[in-house]
């Protein structure tokens, strides 16, 4: 074999270093996205790739993003498992959790957006609370999937690769926490799952979806309303649990003295999922009245999907010491009081808290 000369092999070492730092120069303009993985659908597994019936949570991050073509030429990707359940076990634990990691992660300079995988049942309430309690403005995005990572036609990859792409893109700061899903982006404080199994599921029925996001293209309509993450005055700072809130679900001739048993229990909070206006029989307002005045709060929201309860409808909140969710469903209108009890606030103040937010 030709020796190679002592000056050619310096020159080879040259151009190798240069390369080097070109290359590493590019990789470094990619955004730093970490992706917080705590289980669902998305992360789920079935025998067959037809068949309905799976588990949630059994697929670990990274092969949940080396399953995503592309997805590494959008951002530097790190995953970290924070949980893997199905998101009916999702616990306040974990909401503190995730709250504290995304704080954390978001306060460095080498960290541009957080993705966060999660099931879908609980999302909403995992977006809103985390839209109440992280304190900045770069992109935090949840996404999910309503097929397992086994079915035919799995809608995870492409839900995550739209993810990453908004988590990744400047102009998503200061929309407070999103949910992407079949290329729909919505604000945490408007999404709500609407179907039970179709991957149509989040919908923000009042307020619309905020944007659109295409094979990573993203088009925003508009800005969510609502007070949130830097504009929010709820921290988890120090927080190690939170207050029990049950909900009252309200139906035809519903039994009287489910918030008595509630309060009995230890609630500190009842929220109540009235009929329509957030209605409810005349027995239950009674009981609701001798819950506020024990000084226990009642929110009442309503049971069905779309529009506010008003503060003065058929219920004045004024005469029964209790407060309105305006247009918080009755899950989010829970965790608005969750955090909202951390204080002792009046009536009014908390009317105010759930105008505000
Ligand atoms: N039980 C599942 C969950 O929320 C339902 C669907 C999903 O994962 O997205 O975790």
């Amino acid at each position: 074999m030709k020796k190679i000369s002592f000056f050619a092999r310096n020159f080879l070492v040259v151009l190798l270093l240069i390369a080097s730092v070109v290359a590493n120069g590019q990789a470094k303009k990619l955004p730093n996205i970490v992706i917080l993985a705590t289980g669902g659908t998305i992360a789920g597994a079935g025998a067959s790739s037809t068949g309905s019936a799976y588990t949630s949570g059994q697929v670990k991050i990274e092969a949940m993003i080396d399953a995503v073509p592309n997805i590494r030429t959008l951002a530097n990707l790190k995953g970290e498992q924070v949980a893997n359940v199905g998101s009916q076990d999702m616990s306040v634990k974990v909401w503190l959790d995730v709250a504290n990691r995304v704080n954390t992660l978001l306060k460095s300079n080498d960290v541009d957006g957080v993705v966060i995988t999660h099931g879908t049942d609980t999302q909403e309430e995992t977006a809103y609370f985390l839209n109440l309690v992280v304190k900045s403005d770069k992109p935090v995005v949840l996404t999910g999937s309503m097929r397992p990572s086994t079915a035919l036609s799995a809608d995870g990859p492409l839900n995550m690769y739209n993810a990453v792409a908004l988590a990744a893109n400047p102009d998503a700061k200061g929309y407070g926490v999103m949910v992407v899903m079949n290329d729909e982006i919505h604000a945490a404080r408007d999404v709500k799952k609407m179907y039970s199994t179709p991957v149509q599921t989040f919908q923000s029925p009042q307020e619309g979806m905020i944007g659109t996001v295409i094979f990573g293209d993203i088009l925003f309509f508009h800005k969510p309303s609502g007070r949130h993450t830097t504009n929010s005055e709820f921290s988890v700072d120090g927080v190690k649990s939170l207050p029990r809130v049950d909900i009252v679900y309200g139906c035809a001739d519903m039994s009287t003295d489910l918030i008595d048993i509630m309060v009995k229990a230890g609630a500190k909070g009842i929220v109540i999922a009235g009929l329509g206006d957030g209605n409810m029989n005349a027995g239950t307002l009674e009981a609701v009245k001798r819950a506020t005045k024990a000084g226990i709060p009642v929110v009442r929201a309503t049971r069905v999907p779309i529009g506010a309860v008003l503060i003065k409808g058929e219920v004045v909140d004024a005469d029964y010491g209790s407060v309105s969710s305006d247009e918080l469903n009755p899950q989010k209108a829970r965790i608005l009081l969750m955090l909202a009890l951390q204080k002792n606030r009046s009536r009014e103040e908390l009317q105010k808290l759930f105008i505000e937010y």
